[in-house]
């Protein structure tokens, strides 16, 4: 009988599948537990009960339109894509500028630059201004700011409220070839270098509610890995590969948290601070003009739960909402003196079909072209959108305005100012009494000491130059966007 037993196939062959399903068992024993599957309705919920971690990643120069997430035919993002799949994804958003500086502090603050008053480079935040990180620090949080670009160094005033504000130890080798773009001046070190020092602060803080900004630089750099794709030898096509490089680390975040087993107490919020041109205005770059190309950044949001089907928001919104609607769902308290508006009503009417992204809400942009120049002149240049309008004016030339209809031309290629005249001294009423709002009452921004060493300093790096004048090539914004640290030797 157990002879018969043995010499039969059948044993064999339970004995294999016995083996396989202890093995399929152990394995969902074994997986780091994800999100569970959530609805709508607990959006609303979030500011109840413990109190959520919040992971708050920039992805330094990122334009919308690149990313699978919002369409690209390249699949430059499939981690974002994930993300907002089951998450929020907002389908328009602007940003306040198209210079770094400028633009975080009105993603921190909620009021556009008119009102922060930081629109050059000398202009620090000072103390008086609240920025999230306190009010988190004042909820028992743990925070934690890991970033790579110099204009939100603690010198200007961006480490306010975080218990640790660091630019990352430079790792290199460890990660794979490194490809660097010539004629765009290097930052040391990867964004792994970032989300490696990330990593480490979500393993020490996993039992504690945390905070913890990630400020990534390398779409910027046109930095990437041999992890990328090959698209191309183009600005263009680099840029895509470096978008590659940067949702791979954005990976690895989600990835530790759920190792961490702290995805499901963790929100994930990926936004940008300005897009980038590549010539669809005659120029390449950012931090020079005021377009759709350098202003349609990403804000995607994952829940602590997996919706199916996530939310798209189609009705324009902007970056000085990002902190007002994030404050509005966790029930903190709100920015004092922000402009932005919790959007999360339109989150709500998106989920429940009621978004034709239809918006009369004017949403202005500004950049003060002469950022970078210590001793020129203010040279302000303001945006403002409104239903299907760009309006672009430069404020020292009352003269010199432009008019766009986005719905005709999508790619703001037609200036019909002078064919709308009635059209244009209307919006520009508009923008004069945006001009007209008192400005923070901290906004005679503070400006940094600029002795005589810094100023070379920054010579030295290629920006700060006086006169409007100089040559320009490709590169010229890297340097300008990466500021140095004090002290810190010239890049070349
Ligand atoms: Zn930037």
């Amino acid at each position: 009988m157990l002879r018969k037993l043995l010499d039969s196939s059948w044993l064999y062959f339970g004995l294999a599948g016995l083996l396989l399903a202890v093995a399929v068992a152990s394995q969902i024993r074994f997986a780091p537990p994800g999100r569970p599957s959530g609805e709508v309705a607990d959006i609303s919920k979030l500011g109840e009960g413990e109190p959520w971690n919040v992971v708050f990643i920039v992805i330094d120069m990122l334009r919308a339109d690149r990313l699978s997430a919002y369409g690209y035919e390249r699949g430059t993002s499939p981690t974002l894509a994930a993300l907002a799949d089951s998450g929020i994804r907002f389908e328009a958003v602007e940003a306040q500028s198209s210079w770094t500086k400028a633009s975080m502090a009105s993603l921190w603050t909620g009021m556009y630059p008119e009102r922060t008053g930081i629109q050059r480079f000398f202009h620090a935040m000072p103390e008086q201004a609240v920025l999230p990180a306190e009010l988190f620090k004042d909820r028992g949080y743990r925070t934690a700011g890991i970033w790579r670009n110099g204009w939100v160094a603690n010198n200007f005033g961006f480490g306010q409220g975080f218990d640790l504000y660091i630019r990352p130890r430079v790792n290199r080798p460890e990660h794979g070839i490194i490809r660097n773009t010539p004629g765009v001046s290097g930052l040391p070190g990867t964004d792994m270098d970032a989300t490696l020092s990330a990593i480490e602060f979500l393993s020490g803080a996993r039992d504690d509610p945390f905070f913890l900004y990630v400020h990534y630089m390398d779409v910027h750099q046109y930095l990437y890995t041999d992890l990328s794709p090959d698209y191309g030898s183009s600005f263009s096509d680099i840029y895509d590969s470096s978008i590659f490089w940067t949702d791979y680390n954005v990976g690895q975040i989600v990835q530790a948290l759920r190792d961490l087993e702290i995805a499901d107490r963790t929100l994930i919020v990926v936004v940008s601070d300005h897009g980038e041109a590549f010539f669809e205005h005659g120029q390449e770059g950012h931090a020079r003009m005021l377009y759709r190309e350098v202003l349609d950044t990403p804000w995607i949001i994952a829940l602590p739960f997996e919706l199916d089907p996530g939310i798209v928001v189609r009705q324009r919104v902007a970056n000085v909402d990002v902190w007002p609607t994030l404050l509005d769902m966790l029930d903190m308290p709100p920015l004092p003196g922000a402009e932005g508006q919790s959007v999360l009503p339109l989150v709500l009417d998106a989920a429940a079909g009621n978004d034709d992204g239809e918006s009369d809400r004017p949403i202005f942009a500004q950049l003060d072209r002469s950022w970078g120049q210590v001793e020129a002149d203010s040279n302000p240049t303001l945006t403002m959108v409104k239903g299907p309008y760009r309006l672009m004016q430069w404020l020292k030339n009352p003269a010199r305005t432009e008019l766009f209809d986005r719905s005709e031309d999508p790619k703001e290629q037609v200036n019909i100012a002078v064919r709308e005249p009635e059209l244009v001294d209307a919006l520009k009423a508009e923008v004069e009494a945006f001009l007209a709002k008192p400005k923070s009452e901290w906004a005679e921004a503070p400006e940094i000491e600029l002795d005589e060493m810094r100023i070379n300093q920054l010579r030295a790096l290629g920006y700060a130059i006086e006169g409007p004048n100089r040559k320009r090539k490709r590169g010229d914004d890297a340097a300008e966007d990466a500021a140095p640290e004090a002290g810190e030797a010239p890049a070349p």
